[in-house]
């Protein structure tokens, strides 16, 4: 297949391709998503293909408009409102009970339906101009990195897409903070950008799911159960105290240079390979998280010692990507 990359210009061509079945990349302020008409099952079922995602791990389902998010779901509580209110639209995903007519192709199965109404104009006119209701995962082979640039969405999915939007935001630079409000509670399955902290001041018994915190239960978001986010570096995470983590660093580097260092905060490394530098918070390690990882791999490196200290906030969502990518090897220091 031969993948057309545009700018938003041409963004006519891309959502007549997504009214006749075909599939468009296009960003969002999370990460770019991979889109295909939500109400056909064929075009379904090429994002699944160009991934080589499970079938077994449902799609979340963007609207342009509140209005459309009843041809979704049965009915929206008034928790649920609280939170469209509050967050939308932005980086927050709702699981709601679905309506019959949508497929168990996006829902795998479930009696559930992930939503979410982006704020990225790009995908909002996207949406608008389809015509239809866009399911769209993140647009990266599945297991690897999400893109948060164009250029990485080439790298994995050039020949496998009908169009690429080359755009501009993915300022947060993680996926979605997934809620489940299908049910009496109000559950974080997938911490993001709209943190839990900001969700219990809305709705103060809101909670995460066990399988976020507790290594031995699993979580209750079918992605999170699969391997991902993973480059093909090993990623070995350090946390502690900033000096106990450099010092700890810089020893393993003067033992073996061919290492990267994610460094937190503008640490300065003799000995490595590449240093790339996250940020000075969380809010740009989140930013730069996935983009870096990349960069690692496209410089051949092997092992990174990513640097990090547990927080709060948007510090629950990097820990959450974070730790994945390394498959839980953590040094405490
Ligand atoms: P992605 O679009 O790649 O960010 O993946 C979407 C995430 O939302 C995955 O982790 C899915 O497992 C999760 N998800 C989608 N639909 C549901 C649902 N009905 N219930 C729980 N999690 C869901
Ligand atoms: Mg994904």
């Amino acid at each position: 297949m031969k993948t057309k990359v545009i700018t938003q210009e041409n963004i006519h061509e891309a959502a007549k391709c997504l009214a006749d079945g075909g599939t468009v990349v296009f960003p969002t302020e999370t990460v770019y998503g991979l889109g295909a008409d939500a109400f056909n099952d064929d075009a379904v079922s090429k994002i699944f293909e160009a991934k080589g995602r499970p079938g077994d791990n449902p799609l979340i389902v963007h609207i342009s408009h509140v209005s459309q998010l009843s041809r979704l779901a049965k009915n929206v509580s008034p928790r649920a409102k609280l939170l469209i209110e509050k967050f939308w639209p932005g980086p927050l995903t709702l699981i709601l009970p679905k309506c019959d007519s949508v497929s168990s192709r996006v829902t795998a199965g479930l009696e559930t339906v992930a939503v979410r109404f982006p704020s990225n104009p790009i995908a909002q006119n996207l949406i608008s101009l389809s015509g239809t209701l866009v399911a769209a995962p993140s647009a990266n082979l599945s297991g690897s990195p999400s893109p948060t640039v164009c250029a990485d969405v080439v790298d994995d999915l050039d020949g496998r897409v009908d169009y690429i939007i080359d755009g501009t935001g993915c300022e947060i630079g993680l996926e979605s903070t997934v809620v489940d409000v299908s049910t009496g509670k109000t559950v974080v399955l997938r911490p993001g950008g709209v943190t839990l902290e900001m969700i219990k001041e809305l709705i103060p018994d809101a909670e995460l799911d066990k399988g976020l915190i507790d290594a031995d239960s699993v979580p209750k978001c079918p992605g999170l159960k699969y391997t991902h986010y993973s480059p093909k570096a090993d990623v070995i995470v350090v946390q502690g105290e900033k000096k106990n983590v450099r010092a700890y660093i810089g020893s393993m580097l003067s033992q073996n240079s061919d290492c990267g260092v994610l460094t937190y905060g503008g640490g300065t490394y003799d000995g490595a390979k590449l240093v790339l530098d996250a940020g000075a918070d969380m809010t740009s390690y989140a930013h730069n998280l996935f983009s870096h990882l990349r960069t690692f791999d496209k410089h051949g490196v092997c092992t990174v010692y990513a640097e990090f200290n547990p927080e709060n906030g948007m510090g629950t969502a990097v820990r959450n990507r974070l730790y994945k990518a390394a498959g839980h090897k953590i040094v405490e220091v």
